[in-house]
């Protein structure tokens, strides 16, 4: 880092620095990979560029049609402009197939389709290991109107749509993923907004062809080659920007 920012904040796999203006914060992806509840760690050299690379692309694409992100634009390999949000502490999860903890906890086959796609809240506290919870607790402890549930459930479809057929369309499975959102005030108007990262870090995604894990399980798992996975899927999308051409990827 060349200049000295304020740090706001320091998460598992990101930190946020002031942003240049008021109401806007940089959002730098760094490549430290965590997984049960921070328990297992490990740094993934490069992981942090490809993950703001996609997240960056798929921010924009919704933006352009008209679902609202907090992301502005790409500033470097490792960083991202986005609008300062107020944070709904909720972790919301949509699945198409099943895997992960709901194949544990229903007992259903990895890999076989739900029947519709399922959204779940979980609520953000690594204290308690991110419970899941129902609208009743939502709106009974007030981390959400349920104007804000309704919002969020709508917006978590229309991406489910666009990641879908996104994600199709380069012979990729889109078998799961989770959503955070924030509160964007303008003036004395507030609107729910993704905020966050999509990346293979909140996504599950299985090559059409051969089920291969290109996502985050590889790492959970201990499958190996968990840059490699990310970059493919950067690469099939068509957004890897070759590093060495004036830029470095640290
Ligand atoms: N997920 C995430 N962060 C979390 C928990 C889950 O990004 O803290 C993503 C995960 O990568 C997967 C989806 O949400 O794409 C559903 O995860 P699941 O509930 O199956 O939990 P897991 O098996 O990851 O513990």
């Amino acid at each position: 880092m060349s200049t000295r920012r304020k740090k706001i904040y320091e998460g598992k796999a990101k930190i946020l620095y002031e942003g240049p203006e008021p109401g806007t914060i940089i959002q730098h992806f760094k490549d430290d990979a965590t997984a049960f509840n921070a328990q297992k760690k490990a740094i993934l050299e490069g992981k942090g560029v490809v993950n703001n690379q996609i997240s960056a692309f798929i921010m924009q694409n919704l933006n352009a049609i008209g679902v609202q992100t907090h992301f502005i634009k790409r500033v470097n390999m490792r960083e991202q402009l986005v609008r300062e949000v107020e944070m709904i502490p909720l972790e919301v999860v949509c699945r198409n197939v099943a895997a992960g903890s709901i194949s544990q906890r229903l007992g259903l086959t990895e890999g076989a389709p739900l029947p519709r796609s399922i959204i779940e809240f979980y609520y953000k506290s690594d204290a308690l290991g991110d419970p899941m919870v129902a609208e009743e607790h939502i709106t009974a402890f007030n981390w959400a109107s349920t104007q804000e549930i309704d919002d969020v459930m709508a917006l978590t479809l229309r991406v489910n749509d666009y990641l879908h057929g996104m994600f199709g369309a380069v012979g990729i499975r889109l078998i799961d993923f989770k959503l955070e959102f924030g509160r964007l005030y303008e003036g004395d108007m507030v609107r729910t907004v993704i905020a966050d990262e999509i990346s293979p870090d909140s996504c599950r995604l299985w090559d059409v062809q051969t089920n291969e894990k290109m996502d985050k399980d590889r790492f959970r798992r201990d499958l190996g080659n968990v840059t490699e996975a990310y970059t493919e899927v950067a690469r099939r999308l068509g957004i890897l920007k070759a590093a060495g051409a004036g830029e470095s990827v640290h």
